[in-house]
């Protein structure tokens, strides 16, 4: 049996398995969730995200390196970045769309008297720009903060470019350093399936199933704009800038979505999408190496999509109506709002605070659908990885295209 069927059947068991669990006993699950899920599933994620700093510093060196030419890099940078923000900002108009249209805020009762958040100060945003440079790497590897990763190991890839012949063997080491993590991760996605359906059961398990039906529109309209934004906006966007069928897209790279979905981390997930992403959509390495660890952190289409259509619902339970300009407000912050969002679980709820004050709305109010949050983890994660793998896999077509032309 092929290893994407295995994950896929990972993933589906591990959903029924959490479900008759938690409908059968909630004791049975707790002493199985505690002595078997959690342990799976913890050893999974962190064999994968064991990977994540040494592959992303060795794959964006070889890859800078392997571009050979600045003007080539800044190209690609800015093709990226934009992608990412046009694919961010339709991703929120339509989660925004959705939700006024079916306003989940309106239908049933809310109970808003004594809901909890404590909101953290957001860093301001000027921050995030000045700290994309390190000043020390080696804390920022420790820390495995990716933006300052990224900047360091770019400059060392142009540095080994310009040196040329003189560290030639530091390109060999790079080289030989990638093989191997690429080598570990192949090794590890054996492991895939056992980790997804551990980590998959112990979610849906845990879930209280009472919040979930009060909840049930909000996460119909969450799940209805990722859906649409995966198909529509990918989908054309693949088959138009890539000219690729996007079923066979989605067909590829599902695996790596799998993992997303049940690890709920973009960040832990990088070193299987990337591998997805080279081996099965044919995207080269050194284009998958920069775009794919630069979107895991700042590109989340579906974290702001969470982040608008939660913004709407909130409005809708307190009866406030949302002007036209705090729209575009809303639309302007939950970009900013998800390009800050750390690749890790739940962090798209903690910046939705920056968005909800940024209108007015009380930030305590996320309170009401962080019940039901880690399962709309799962899901905008998925989309989060796919928005990235789509954009590597156009701008590897685009840069083939013009290498051809050229030649
Ligand atoms: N879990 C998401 C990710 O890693 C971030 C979030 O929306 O909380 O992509």
């Amino acid at each position: 049996m092929k290893l994407s069927t295995k994950i896929i059947i990972g993933l589906i068991a591990g959903v029924i398995t959490g479900i008759v669990l938690n409908l059968a006993s909630p004791d049975l699950f707790a002493v199985i969730n505690d002595y078997i899920l959690v342990p799976v599933g913890k050893i999974f994620i962190n064999l994968i995200k064991m990977l994540v700093v040494p592959i992303v510093f060795f794959s964006i060196v070889l890859g800078t390196a392997g571009l050979g030419d600045p003007k080539k890099l800044g190209r690609i940078g800015i093709k990226t970045v934009g992608f990412f923000l046009v694919t961010t900002a339709l991703a929120i108009s339509i989660g925004l769309a959705l939700a006024f249209v079916v306003q989940p805020g309106t239908v049933g009762s809310f109970d808003t008297s004594n809901v909890a958040f404590e909101a953290k100060e957001a860093p301001p945003i000027m921050d995030t720009f000045i700290n994309i440079i390190p000043s020390n790497p080696i804390s920022a590897m420790a820390e495995g903060n990716m933006l300052q990763i990224i900047a360091f190991s770019i400059l060392i890839g142009l540095g080994i470019t310009m040196l040329g012949k003189k560290a030639s063997s530091l390109l060999t080491i790079v080289e030989q350093g990638n093989d191997l993590m690429m080598y570990l991760v192949n090794l590890i996605m054996y492991t895939a399936p056992y980790g997804a359906f551990a980590l998959i059961a112990s979610a849906v398990g845990s879930e209280g199933y009472e919040a979930l039906k009060a909840m049930a529109l909000y996460m119909f309209v969450v799940l209805g704009a990722l859906i649409i934004h995966g198909t529509v906006t990918y989908g054309l966007a693949v088959f138009l800038l890539a000219k690729k069928n996007p079923f066979w897209f989605f067909k590829q790279f599902a695996p790596a979505m799998s993992v997303a979905f049940s690890t709920s981390s973009s960040s832990a997930t990088l070193p299987i999408a990337m591998q997805t992403a080279q081996k099965r959509l044919n995207v080269k390495e050194s284009i998958s190496s920069f775009v794919q660890p630069l979107g895991a952190t700042i590109n989340m289409d579906g974290t702001a999509i969470m982040q608008g259509v939660a913004t709407v619902f909130i409005a809708q339970v307190y009866g406030i109506d949302l002007t036209f300009s705090q729209i575009i407000m809303v639309v302007i912050t939950a970009v900013l709002a998800s390009i800050g969002t750390a690749g890790v679980p739940g962090v798209g709820l903690i910046m939705l605070a920056m968005v909800l004050k940024q209108v007015g709305l009380p930030v305590e109010a996320i309170g009401l659908v962080m019940g039901v949050d880690r399962l709309l983890d799962m899901a905008r994660t998925s989309i989060n990885i796919a928005g990235d793998a789509s954009c590597a896999l156009i701008i590897s077509e685009s840069e083939a295209k013009r290498e051809q032309a050229k030649a």
